[in-house]
């Protein structure tokens, strides 16, 4: 019998505050254990949490860009359950009355427009973090860190709209994509500020009743949560093909067995024994908050990629490439505006530009200005210089801040266009190598290559490659 998969996915994300929800203290990454800390979020009895409004303004952010309704009122609530680095007994986050409902995401590949609803988005603190290995006493201790414990979050619940482990890894890179761009999470998967948990289930195909579901926690990149969606599809299809039911608990990511394993029985809601938290207020979202934030929201990646495609004729690969990091984008568009022309401007940021700048560990529009870029890629269309003299004088441009037009003509880089001046280069280049001329006469076209690089070569890439094919063929052929 066949089975039809069905998927959802849970995505935390941490929101890019300066201090946590409910304290004052620092969120930021890779201090020493137990520095960033006080009562409040080492929920010491009495201590009381106030809410950091820039995590709301950033929630708010994010579930406008879903597409979300932002309610009016929500409540924070007490998830109650005990385990070490959690020192208060219970998380505080959202249940009942969440922040935002009622999204969707569109994205498409090259084939499908995909459209994920998003049930909810709501706000909630982090756990500390227990640490299991890097100390003497490891094997008999598991030791904690707290700097975690109070940072803000996002949680962003989809409904089961997903079908394969590729759409699925697609979401979770498409999703990134948007809370980057808006600026509420730096999309750093490696140090968790971005964490996926995947449900789920088969049904029989045709049958709308959903199957038993499995929740696979914390899959921290895109190869693993497509690799755990795909392991648990052929996991659960031989359990139910042999006639037996799928359990439904929570599973781990093995990433050295590439499998997943049992963790535990699942919980359910009323485990948790959630109840409003009486140390806080409702969170109140008043419309001209609510509308203020929507205004301030920039073009989203996928309309952008959508509006680069059809105005500049990009591949869809590039478009999305260019639209995953704004500023990104704009430079793109200002050197296209100077350039006037999208391909080669694209090529750039993707190729040369791109090489640099991971090398330099500088963003691309750091640079070269795009007057600068956009200028090197007009002497190029109009025949002043060649494409490898290009990228000499682009790394000069880089190294020294100097004008493409400057560097071009104090270094007489202009390219040899006159064919007399030519013609003489190459009729030396023949003389000199009449070994390879024989073999070109005699039927071995491949020389012609090695000669027009010798031709390259004794005008130091100055000279037009297409004009010496030409000259080339014609001198040999006489
Ligand atoms: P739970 O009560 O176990 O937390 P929810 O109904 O809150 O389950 O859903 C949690 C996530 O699991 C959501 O992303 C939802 O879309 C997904 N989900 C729910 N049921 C299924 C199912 N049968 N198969 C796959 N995913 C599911
Ligand atoms: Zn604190
Ligand atoms: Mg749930």
């Amino acid at each position: 019998m066949g089975f039809e998969p069905v998927i959802g996915l849970e995505v935390h994300a941490q929101l890019v505050t300066e201090t946590k929800i409910f304290c004052g203290c620092s969120t930021a990454f890779g201090r020493p254990a137990n520095s960033n800390v006080c009562p409040v979020c080492l929920g010491l009895p009495g201590a009381l949490p106030t809410l950091n409004d820039q995590a709301v303004e950033y929630a708010v952010r994010a579930a406008l860009a879903l597409g979300c309704t932002v309610q009016e009122k929500s409540i924070f609530a007490r998830k109650n359950y005990f385990y070490p680095d959690l020192p208060k007994g219970y998380q505080i986050s959202q249940y009942e009355e969440p922040l935002a409902i009622d999204g969707v995401v569109q994205f498409s590949d090259d084939e499908v427009l995909h459209r994920v609803r998003i049930t909810r988005v709501h706000l909630e603190e982090d756990a500390g973090k227990s640490i299991h290995e890097g100390f003497s006493d490891s094997n008999r201790k598991t030791h904690l860190d707290f700097n975690r414990s109070g940072v803000p979050l996002i949680e962003i619940v989809t409904e089961p709209d997903l079908r394969t482990p590729a759409a699925g890894a697609l979401f979770f890179e498409r999703l990134r994509g948007i809370l980057m761009a808006i600026g509420v999470n730096d999309g750093n998967m490696e140090e968790g500020s971005l964490r996926c948990d995947a449900n789920v289930s088969l049904r029989p195909v045709g049958r709308t009743k959903l199957g038993v579901k499995v929740e696979v926690k914390n899959l921290n990149s895109f190869r693993y949560l497509e690799k755990a969606i795909e392991y648990e599809i052929g996991r659960q299809a031989s359990v139910l093909s042999q006639g037996a039911d799928v359990v439904q608990e929570t599973r781990l990511w093995d990433t050295n067995g590439d499998r997943t394993v049992s963790m535990r029985s699942k919980e359910e809601a009323h485990d948790y024994r959630y109840f409003p938290d009486p140390d806080l207020p409702p969170l109140i979202i008043s419309s001209s908050f609510r509308e203020n934030v929507r205004k301030s929201l920039p073009e989203l990646p996928e309309v952008r990629a959508e509006r680069f495609m059809d105005a500049y004729g990009l591949s869809r690969q590039d478009a999305y490439y260019l639209s995953a990091d704004r500023e990104l984008g704009e430079y793109y568009e200002l050197v296209v505006n100077v350039s006037e022309n999208p391909k080669a401007s694209a090529n750039w940021l993707i190729g040369a530009a791109a090489r640099r700048a991971k090398l330099t560990a500088t963003p691309v529009w750091n640079i070269v200005s795009a007057e600068a870029l956009a200028e090197l890629i007009r002497m190029v269309d109009d025949g002043t210089i060649s494409g490898s003299i290009a990228k000499e004088v682009f790394e000069t441009t880089a190294d020294s801040g100097k004008s493409p037009i400057d560097i071009v003509r104090d270094g007489g880089l202009s390219q040899i266009g006159d064919v007399g001046e030519l013609e003489g280069v190459i009729r030396q280049v023949l003389d000199a190598n009449m070994e390879a001329v024989g073999k070109y006469r005699s039927g071995k076209e491949g020389t012609l290559g090695f000669l027009v690089g010798q031709v390259m070569r004794a005008t130091k890439g100055k000279a037009n490659p297409k004009l010496v094919n030409e000259l080339l063929r014609t001198l040999l052929g006489a």
